[in-house]
């Protein structure tokens, strides 16, 4: 993958071929083009050698025009400014796709969390969270897990502002432990989500699940809980990995032992090696033969350097951004069919609304609604996006683009631009 390649960018040139099809002119969405407002902070840590680390974080708010913004706060080595606003206008652009009223947000911290105590990770979440505290709020910008962060984390962040303030505020982030305002489903709803796209996707191409074998990258929160469900549909699940490899075993992976296995706690091993189940390394199982291919890990692994080489005839995109621009339009000449980010991940902020709305009422809802207003919203989106790319002949990613544009552009206009 070229270093200097530029998600952010990426992304506005995209809106930029949506503009064109939509006939909007630049005034239209120019102002999408430019996250509303940036903030960048220096978070000073004691370490628990009694020295002192200072990290570089982050919370950048795209857009508030359709609602509060929103999105999740990521921990990794790798985040940087432009990583952050192409991460916060996906989410504005997923919130307006499955049409929830929401705008778009993103925050992180440069770091590798693994290298962390348990109290080195406590302190740095509370320091970052104050010192973000003045731009976040249940009306204004509300956070939520991302890559390396999860509900005890939240569980932090909303105690750090809940004592800021004085009183409780669950409304503040979502995907908090279920015990202090968390919503039931909100932990499996983004792999749920990628779940009911592929299920949605294949009655729309008429394939039948078992004759669909598919390989997962990416075995964190989303990654192991598409694989699982899927596994549960009937769909073969042949390849599997996490940050130190993968596995893939054409007759089906083991999902049962690799379930327990890496919920224990453990990382893909030989220990969930079983008759036929090879190792590969993260860039041999992209090119495995298999059906669909759901990348569920970081940015930008689907690339120039291996599009052409990718054997599955649908990639549904787990993780935020897994596809270069370059790597698109080779898999669009290949007759490959991508299903974006903006829509197969969407269920993850969509539970997240949800467990605002409990927040906001004082309620809590039952697992079985959670799920069934979850693939509510899940189809419809669907059904918009395959309308557009169907009326408009167009790639599926470029008809997301086309609903998430109408949205926004039309709300743009209804406000008026202040003063
Ligand atoms: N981090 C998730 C995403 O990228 C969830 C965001 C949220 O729930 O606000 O979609």
């Amino acid at each position: 993958m070229p270093k200097k390649y530029d998600p952010y960018q990426n992304m506005c040139d995209i809106m930029d071929e949506a503009a064109s099809f939509l006939g909007y002119a630049k005034r239209d969405y120019e102002p999408l083009k430019h996250p509303e407002r940036e903030l960048v902070v220096a978070i000073p840590v004691e370490m628990d050698d009694g020295t002192l680390e200072v990290f570089q974080g982050y919370r950048i708010q795209h857009s508030s025009v359709r609602g509060p913004c929103k999105g999740g706060i990521r921990f990794h080595q790798d985040v940087d400014l432009n990583e952050m606003r192409a991460l916060a206008g996906w989410m504005s652009l997923k919130s307006a796709v499955v049409n929830i009223p929401y705008g778009g947000a993103k925050g992180g911290v440069t770091v590798d969390p693994s290298k962390l105590s348990r109290n080195e990770l406590r302190r740095l979440t509370r320091r970052y969270t104050a010192m973000i505290s003045p731009i976040i709020g249940p009306e204004r910008d509300i956070p939520a897990p991302d890559v390396n962060t999860n509900a005890e984390i939240m569980g932090w962040l909303m105690d750090t502002y809940s004592m800021l303030k004085g009183y409780t505020i669950p409304g503040v982030v979502t995907g908090k432990p279920v015990q202090i305002g968390g919503s039931l489903g909100r932990q499996e709803a983004t792999g749920r989500g990628v779940m009911l796209t592929v299920v949605d996707y294949v009655n729309y191409a008429k394939i039948e699940p078992a004759t669909c074998p598919i390989i997962v990258q990416g075995a964190g929160n989303v990654g192991l809980t598409a694989a699982l469900l899927l596994k549960e549909k009937g769909f073969p699940i042949v390849g599997l990995s996490d940050v130190t490899g993968g596995v893939y075993n054409p007759a089906g992976l083991d999902m049962e032992r690799a379930e327990k296995h890496i919920k224990g706690g453990n990382m893909i091993d030989t220990a969930i090696l079983h008759g036929g189940t090879k190792r590969v390394t993260n860039e041999e199982l992209l090119e495995l033969d298999c059906e669909l291919l759901i990348p569920a890990a970081l940015e930008n692994q689907i690339h120039e350097g291996n599009a052409g080489k990718i054997k599955a005839t649908v990639i549904v995109e787990g993780a935020n951004g897994p596809t270069t621009k370059a790597a698109d339009q080779i898999l669009q000449d290949r007759k490959i069919v991508v299903v974006p980010d903006i829509l197969a991940n969407a269920g993850g902020v969509v539970v997240s609304y949800f467990e605002w709305i409990q927040n906001l009422d004082h309620l809590s809802w039952e697992l079985e609604r959670v799920n069934q207003m979850l693939a509510d919203i899940m189809h419809k989106a669907f059904i918009d996006v395959i309308s557009q790319m169907n009326q408009r002949n167009v790639t599926m990613r470029m008809a997301a683009y086309l609903v998430a544009m109408e949205r926004l552009v039309e709300a743009t206009k209804l406000r008026g631009i202040f003063p």
